[in-house]
C-alpha cells in the first residue's frame, strides 16, 4: 500500500492556493484571537494546513452580517438568486478536479469517490437554482364564497447550518443551495477536519455574486462555544445541521429557546435486506455500494445486511470474494478501492466494534484489522454469523465493516430491519414487485433503495425518521425547509357596492 508522508508539488499547490480564513461579511479575515487550527491528512497523520479558528467573537460577527444582509437579500429576485447559484454551479463543475483532490486529501475517501461527491455536491446548486423561481403561493376564496385567502412564501430569515466532515462539500451544497434560492442568508459551520473543501467552495461563492453578508463560513475548534450564542439569539431563525444524533438532539434542545426552525440529518443504522427471489448480480454489486461506498463513512451506509436463508451461502460467498480483492491505499492512489478512515478516534471506534462483535461469536470471513504504519487504515472486513445481540447492529459502524446475518421469512426480515432506534434508510433486492411494494409501507426509514445499493439524489427528498432526523434536503421539499408561509386574509372585496 501506497503510504506518502509528503504532498507532491500539485497536491501542494492546491493546498497552498485555498483561502485560510474565516468568511465574514464578504471579507476574508483571521480569527479574532489569532487562533488557528491543523487540517490532518488521514493517509498520513501529518499537518495539510493551517486555517483560522472561529472564536466566539467571530461567531458573533457573523452572524451580524447575516442578520443585517437578510431583509435585501430576502427581497432579491429569484431569478437573481437562481443566476448566482447557477454561476456557482458552473465553477465547481470547471474546477471539479480540484475539488475532488482536495476532499481526498483532507477526507481520505478514493479520488474515485471524491469525483462522484463533487458532481453530486454541484448538482444541488443546479437544482435550487431552478427551485429558486418556483416558490408558489395560492389565492383562493373561502368557502363562504366571501373572504378571499393568499397564501405566500417568506424566507425563514438567517441560517445557522453546520456540516459534518464525512462529504464535505455535497453537505454544503445541500443546505446552502436551498438557503440561498429561498432567500435566507448562512452562517456555515464546517466540520474541523474538513474545512479546505468549504473554504475553497466560499470562495467560488463569492465571485458568484453573493452579495457581503449573505454566506458566512467559520470553521472553529470549539464548536458548541461559538454556536450556542447564535442559536440563543433571536436573530437566527433556522438551523439546520448533519451530523450525529447525539449532538443532533442537543442542538434540538437549545433550538426550543428560540422556537427554531429546524432541520435535522442525522444518524443512521440501514437494513439491506437480500431476499432468495433477488438478481444476486445486482445484490451483491448493490450491497457492495451500499456498505463500501465512501470508506463506509456514510449515513446511509449499510450497517446490517441480512440475507435470506436460501441465497446465503451463494451470497456471502460472492460478497466475500469481491471485498478481498479490495485495495486499500492513499486515496490518491488510482487503484485505492478503500482509503484511510477520517481520524483515530473513527479509526479506534471500528475497531473496537469489530473486536466486540467476534467476542460475542461473529465469524470474521476476510479482513479484520486496522493497518500498521501512519494513517487511519482499517481493512474492508466481513463478520458473518454476528449474533442478535451484538454493538455492531445497534450502533453505526461508519468503516468498511459488513456483519451479515440471515433470516427465514419476510416478516422475520422486515422485524430485524425495524429492529433500531434509526430510521433513515433501508435497502432491498428482490424480483417480486408485490414485495418491494410492501416492504416500502413495512420498513421504518425515511428512505428506501429498492434494488439499488444508492438512493441520494438531489431531486429526491433526503432525509430520516425517528432518531435519524426531523425535515428534508434535496428534492421539492428541499427548498421548504428554509421558507416559511405567510397566509394574508382579505375581507370579502363586495363587501361595499361597486361605483
Ligand atoms: P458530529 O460529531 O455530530 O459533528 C457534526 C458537526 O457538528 C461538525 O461540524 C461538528 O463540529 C459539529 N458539532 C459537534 N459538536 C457540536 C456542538 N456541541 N454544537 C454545535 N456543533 C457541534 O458528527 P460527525 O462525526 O462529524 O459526522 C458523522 C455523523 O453524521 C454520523 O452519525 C452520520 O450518520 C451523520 N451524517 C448524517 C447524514 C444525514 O444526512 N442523515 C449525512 C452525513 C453524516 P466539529 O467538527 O468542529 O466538532
Amino acid at each position: 500500500m501506497a503510504n506518502s508522508p509528503t504532498l507532491s508539488a500539485a497536491e501542494r499547490k492546491l493546498v497552498d492556493s485555498v483561502p485560510t480564513g474565516l468568511f465574514i461579511n464578504g471579507e476574508w479575515r483571521p480569527a479574532s484571537d489569532g487562533g488557528t487550527l491543523a487540517v490532518t491528512d488521514p493517509s498520513t497523520g501529518g499537518t495539510l494546513a493551517e486555517i483560522a479558528a472561529a472564536t466566539v467573537e467571530d461567531g458573533a460577527a457573523a452572524l451580524e452580517a447575516a442578520a443585517a444582509a437578510q431583509h435585501d437579500w430576502g427581497r432579491t429576485a429569484p431569478r437573481e438568486r437562481g443566476e448566482i447559484l447557477r454561476r456557482a454551479f458552473e465553477a465547481v463543475t470547471s474546477r471539479a478536479e480540484d475539488f475532488a483532490l482536495l476532499n481526498t486529501l483532507e477526507m481520505g475517501k478514493t479520488l474515485a469517490e471524491s469525483r462522484h461527491e463533487t458532481a453530486y455536491g454541484a448538482e444541488f446548486l443546479r437544482w435550487f437554482s431552478e427551485e429558486a423561481v418556483r416558490a408558489d403561493g395560492r389565492f383562493t376564496t373561502a368557502p363562504d364564497g366571501r373572504n378571499r385567502i393568499m397564501v405566500a412564501k417568506r424566507p425563514v430569515g438567517p441560517a445557522l447550518l453546520i456540516t459534518p466532515w464525512n462529504f464535505p462539500l455535497a453537505m454544503a451544497t445541500r443546505k446552502i443551495g436551498p438557503a440561498i434560492a429561498a432567500g435566507c442568508t448562512v452562517i456555515l459551520k464546517p466540520a474541523a477536519q474538513t474545512p479546505l473543501t468549504a473554504l475553497l467552495f466560499t470562495e467560488i461563492l463569492a465571485e458568484a455574486g453573493l452579495p457581503r453578508g449573505v454566506v458566512n463560513v467559520i470553521p472553529t475548534l470549539h464548536a458548541g462555544q461559538v454556536t450556542g450564542p447564535l442559536i440563543s439569539d433571536p436573530r437566527l431563525r433556522k438551523l439546520s445541521f448533519t451530523g450525529s444524533t447525539q449532538v443532533g438532539q442537543a442542538l434540538i434542545r437549545q433550538a426550543a429557546d428560540q422556537v427554531l426552525r429546524i432541520s435535522m440529518e442525522l444518524g443512521g443504522n440501514a437494513p439491506l435486506l437480500v431476499f432468495d427471489d433477488a438478481d444476486l448480480d445486482l445484490a451483491v454489486e448493490g450491497a457492495l455500494q451500499a456498505k463500501f461506498r465512501n470508506n463506509g463513512e456514510a449515513c446511509t451506509a449499510a450497517n446490517r445486511i441480512l440475507v435470506q436463508d436460501g441465497v446465503a451461502e451463494e451470497f456471502i460467498g460472492r460478497f466475500t470474494a469481491a471485498v478481498s480483492k479490495y485495495t486499500i491505499a492513499r486515496g490518491t492512489d488510482p487503484n485505492a478501492d478503500i482509503g484511510p478512515l477520517v481520524d483515530q478516534a473513527t479509526l479506534d471506534k471500528v475497531k473496537g466494534l469489530v473486536d466486540g462483535a467476534l467476542e460475542d461469536g461473529a465469524t470474521l470471513a476476510v479482513g479484520g484489522h486496522a493497518l500498521d504504519g501512519a494513517g487511519y487504515f482499517f481493512e474492508p472486513t466481513v463478520l458473518t454469523k454476528v449474533p442478535a445481540g451484538a454493538r455492531i447492529l445497534q450502533e453505526e459502524i461508519f468503516g468498511p465493516v459488513a456483519p451479515i446475518v440471515t433470516f427465514s421469512t419476510e416478516s422475520e426480515a422486515v422485524r430485524l430491519a425495524n429492529n433500531t432506534g434509526f430510521g433513515l434508510v433501508a435497502y432491498a433486492f428482490t424480483r417480486d414487485l408485490n414485495r418491494g411494494l410492501r416492504l416500502a409501507e413495512e420498513i421504518e426509514s425515511g428512505m428506501l433503495g429498492l434494488n439499488a445499493g444508492v438512493v441520494s439524489n438531489p431531486a429526491a427528498p433526503f432525509g430520516g425518521v425517528k432518531l435519524s432526523g426531523i425535515g428534508r434536503e434535496g428534492g421539492a421539499e428541499g427548498i421548504e425547509e428554509y421558507l416559511e408561509t405567510k397566509y394574508v386574509g382579505i375581507a370579502d372585496p363586495y363587501m361595499t357596492a361597486a361605483s
